[in-house]
């Protein structure tokens, strides 16, 4: 059994709409970890993370703004968390938080952060490798990978050639944007024939974290 979600974060408008067609190609659902408070207009809003939501995708916390919360004081920190699950509640239909996944920006986290999270959040994605173990009731902590600024391709190949080498995991990448857009990006092209591949391979299942959770554990 091998599972791949491919992590979007941040929430850039174009690149999100054309993830979510070719997704919708192979009947699949995409993973977008979005920010409570968008920064300027190429980023979606909550209308759009709302419409998303309805086609089947997931859509995550990623913070209340993008800040690197290992170098915040704790209290700090606690706050913008709490503030941006505060948001999603009240924005995006259904959202419950002890069900989410926050998923920290930078994939920055602290040892005292992740004591507390799951005092609020059934699960956080920070970083420590793109390769996780299938999960199970107790799984709080997931892993994840990257490449950037320039595209992450050749290393997303290579990671999920090390997930399929393996008995069985659960690989989690942190990718951006598409094309040109965010940090490592992926092309469009790209996207498309790799999950053609994927939905091929008899052991492989493509699905957003969330999902994951609520499948295997
Ligand atoms: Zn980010």
């Amino acid at each position: 059994m091998h599972i791949v979600t491919l992590s979007f974060d941040d929430g850039f408008l174009t690149s999100n709409m054309k993830v979510a067609d070719i997704y919708e190609k192979y009947n699949l659902s995409a993973c977008f970890n979005v920010l409570a408070t968008r920064a300027n207009e190429s980023f979606g809003d909550f209308k759009l993370w709302n419409e998303l939501q309805t086609r089947g995708h997931e859509i995550m916390p990623h913070g209340y703004r993008h800040a690197n919360k290992s170098t915040l004081p704790l209290e700090q920190a606690q706050n913008l968390i709490a503030d941006c699950l505060n948001i999603f509640e009240s924005e995006l239909e259904s959202f419950d938080a002890h069900r989410s996944v926050f998923n920290f920006p930078f994939n920055a986290s602290t040892p005292e952060l992740e004591d507390w999270l799951p005092t609020l959040v059934r699960a956080f994605r920070t970083a420590g490798g793109g390769l996780n173990p299938l999960p199970d009731r107790d799984t709080r902590k997931l892993t994840t990978t990257a490449r950037g600024p320039g595209n992450c391709e050749g290393h997303l190949d290579k990671e999920i050639e090390g997930l399929l080498s393996v008995p069985s995991g659960w690989l989690i990448y942190n990718t951006h944007g598409l094309d040109e857009e965010g940090w490592g990006p992926i092309g469009a092209d790209y996207l498309e024939d790799l999950l053609r591949r994927l939905v091929s391979i008899e052991t492989v299942t493509v699905l957003p974290t969330g999902k994951v959770l609520d499948r295997y554990c």
